[in-house]
């Protein structure tokens, strides 16, 4: 390896705001996450959506749109 480039490995803990924590090695002691393997309904099994930003809500809004549009155009 080349000399005085590479960051110090120390171990680190991974900390989510499910309270899982996991032990690694980075080159922080402490990183934040907000969703891990244990609280993700990928890995849990769980029916429910993980909403960033409002982007549910900004996709039915539309949906809803299209769905009223689609009804007002089957009266006809
Ligand atoms: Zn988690």
């Amino acid at each position: 390896m080349k000399r005085g480039i590479h960051p110090t490995l120390v171990p680190a803990r991974i900390i989510c705001v499910c309270g899982a924590t996991y032990e690694t090695l980075s080159i922080k002691p402490e990183i934040h996450v907000e969703i891990c393997a244990s609280c993700h309904p990928y890995f849990t099994g769980e029916r429910r959506v993980v909403d960033t930003e409002g982007r549910v809500e900004k996709f039915e809004q539309r949906y809803r749109r299209f769905r009223e549009q689609q009804a007002a155009s089957a009266q006809r």
